[in-house]
């Protein structure tokens, strides 16, 4: 039994005033290697229970909120009445929502609604529910109209050129955003009309699947189909009913899962975007079945994309591709990096494979994505990137307010609604403490308040605040980072203990808490770098969680180089990129001899030894400045 000094409290409890519950007469930290670490699925806390305080992400999930409250009912309701046959004079919207726009309704009758269901759940919106709900009683009545239980904003007909192997973009796709959609509107709202419509569309769907052979099938999944296979097992979950279990059995595409389960790589050459659903289908149907297989796929397919597919952003792909071997990054840094969908997807994919284990390096990889490749992706609009660019001296740009409606503006407006739903964690009765953002846990079965206050990252740690109207003894985790170091602390009611995890793991903490019990974690943050995969001369600073970009001054100003009009993803005209700045530095350097903190509460950093003073800070904050995160390092020329 592996268990290493750190894990255990060797202080008197006593002489702490702290309450010992357990086997031992220490207070333990356990991690998840350890025997005694409680076994069985986590899961996440009902939207409900969690809210954020002020601070970043509370900003952020405002201006979101704004954004989608600025949209009008009626215009995005325009398409899906004329394809239903009802009169609408509104006038569409534009971009990936235009009226020949083969997308048509994945934003307006689909994402938008999974948007406001979580806004609802997550912070309470009342004024977004109810808009909300006036879209689904508005796309109701185009379910009732057409008659068939279909419901889209353009025709059957493209489903039909998608059998018959004609060109179509992708209608599954879109249909998973409306079914989604539903869903959410039912799941997290309660409205019990987008529940009927749901499972309407889904027998749609079945039975229009159902009518081709497996070959036929399997061609037609060639044909991007979001997550069709998930959306359809979280139906059978909500309404108990295996028929939807069925439907989802036909959208599974052994091309590409096969591979994963025999644990090969064989991405190259797929689009990202496409695929990642596919394997959250895959975790969810091992979640519902148990069937080990669909495990092994999401678990590896995750540690592969992670490891050998990632860039520091934690984020993937070019040209919303996989374009080469695996570990082979080197010369793909371009404008069109890291699609934010997929950053999304991946993050659903983390939280998912995290709750089957409990295992910290699931949600680390999460608070990568998440600090350096969601946030700082709005803004003060609420308008969302699209790409990430990656390639020197480039900028973020983002889509138009009513001109645009990309996958990604739908994505970002999810997920910058849900900021709550990963932070906090439950298994029995234990709590799991997996990201430092300020909020408020309320878990009212268990009679446990849990308050999380921190300026977090700015900030080296977080506290929490128990407050209870009697004792209650429960084991609180919290999450130590991989990024931290060897003096991480925690403080009971600022009396330090001895005892921390292991960084990359999760420290117990088990006690009868008192009202007003406060714990107290110290995670220093140090400087370290990564190369990209494939590239040791190419290297990516970070500190922390937090990856560093070097600030290459002013961006393009507001026009067309910023916000991008029509159905275009990236700014026409871009120049070429800047080649990435050069950094003096021996083989095998380590990060403190080419870059220094200037201010650890700015958290400002900048070049050693080059003429001109580069400053580098977190992505996140970057706004409209250029910028690079990553440095071609050059070798010290020998003397003599
Ligand atoms: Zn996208």
């Amino acid at each position: 039994m592996n268990r290493s000094r750190r894990n255990f409290l060797k202080t008197s409890l006593g002489a702490a005033g702290l309450c010992m519950i357990g086997p031992s007469a220490a207070l333990h930290a356990l991690t998840a290697g350890d025997p005694e670490y409680p076994a069985g699925r986590l899961e996440a806390f009902p939207l409900a229970a969690v809210r954020l305080s002020p601070g970043t992400f509370q900003e952020q999930e405002e201006i979101n909120a704004r954004y989608l409250d600025s949209l009008s009912v009626d215009r995005m309701l325009h398409s899906f009445r004329l394809t239903a046959g009802i009169p609408s004079s509104a006038a569409p919207y534009g971009g990936w929502e235009k009226p020949d726009c083969e997308l048509r309704g994945h934003f307006a009758g689909g994402h938008i609604l999974s948007a406001v269901a979580l806004a609802s759940a997550c912070s309470g919106n009342s004024v977004l529910k109810s808009r909300g709900d006036a879209l689904v009683t508005g796309l109701e009545a185009c379910q009732k109209k057409i008659g068939t239980r279909y419901l889209s904003a353009f025709p059957p007909e493209l489903f039909e050129r998608l059998a018959q192997g004609k060109p179509v973009w992708a209608p599954f796709y879109t249909y998973h955003k409306i079914l989604a959609g539903m869903l959410d509107m039912y799941l997290y709202t309660g409205n019990q009309n987008a529940l009927r419509i749901a499972e309407g569309m889904a027998q749609w769907a079945q039975e229009f699947m159902s009518g081709f052979g497996y070959d036929q099938r399997q061609r037609m999944l060639r044909t991007e189909y979001g997550g069709m296979n998930e959306v359809l097992i979280n139906l059978a979950v909500a309404t108990k009913n295996d028929r939807y279990l069925a439907a989802a059995r036909l959208f599974e595409q052994p091309s590409f899962l096969d591979p994963l389960a025999e644990r090969r790589d064989e991405l190259q050459g797929l689009h990202a975007n496409t695929n990642v659903p596919k394997v959250i289908g895959a975790a969810r149907m091992y979640e519902v079945t148990g069937e080990r297989r669909y495990r092994d796929i999401a678990e590896y397919f995750l540690a592969e994309v992670l490891a050998a597919r990632n860039y520091a952003i934690g984020n993937t792909s070019l040209d919303e591709h996989w374009k080469t071997p695996p570990d082979q990054l080197g010369g793909t840094l371009a404008w069109t990096n890291a699609e934010c969908c997929v950053a999304y997807n991946l993050m659903k994919l983390q939280r998912q494979v995290f709750s089957w284990t409990g295992d910290a390096r699931w949600m680390d990889a999460y608070e990568r994505t998440l600090f350096n490749c969601r946030l700082g992706t709005q803004n003060s609009q609420g308008l969302k990137q699209y790409f990430f660019p990656l390639a020197a001296g480039y900028w973020r740009a983002y889509n138009s307010a009513d001109e645009s409606f990309w996958c990604c503006t739908g994505t970002g407006a999810e997920d910058f609604a849900k900021f709550t739903d990963t932070i906090y964690f439950r298994r029995g009765s234990d709590v799991f403490v997996n990201q430092f953002i300020a909020s408020t846990l309320d878990w009212k079965d268990k009679g446990l308040v849990l308050e999380q206050v921190t300026q977090f990252p700015r900030e080296q740690g977080t506290t929490l605040k128990i407050k209870t109207s009697r004792p209650v003894a429960r084991n609180i985790h919290v999450r130590i980072p991989r990024w931290t170091t060897e003096s991480a602390q925690v403080r009971i009611n600022g009396q330090l203990l001895e005892a921390m995890a292991d960084p990359g793991s999760y420290l117990a903490l088990r006690r009868t808490w008192q009202d007003g019990d406060t714990i107290t974690l110290t995670l220093p943050m140090q400087l370290r770098q990564e190369s990209l995969p494939g590239d040791t001369t190419v290297l990516a600073a970070l500190y922390g969680p937090l990856v560093l970009a070097a600030d290459m001054g002013a961006g393009p100003a507001d026009g067309p180089m910023r916000v991008i009009h029509g159905r275009e993803t990236e700014p026409k005209n871009l120049p070429a990129p800047d080649s990435l700045p050069k950094v003096t530095a021996p083989k095998d350097a380590k990060i403190d001899q080419w870059v220094q903190m200037d201010s650890q509460s700015e958290l400002r950093f900048s070049v050693i030894g080059e003429s001109a003073k580069v400053q580098l800070m977190p992505m996140y904050q970057i706004g409209d400045q250029r910028y690079s995160i990553y440095w071609q390092t050059q070798s010290l020329k020998k003397k003599g």
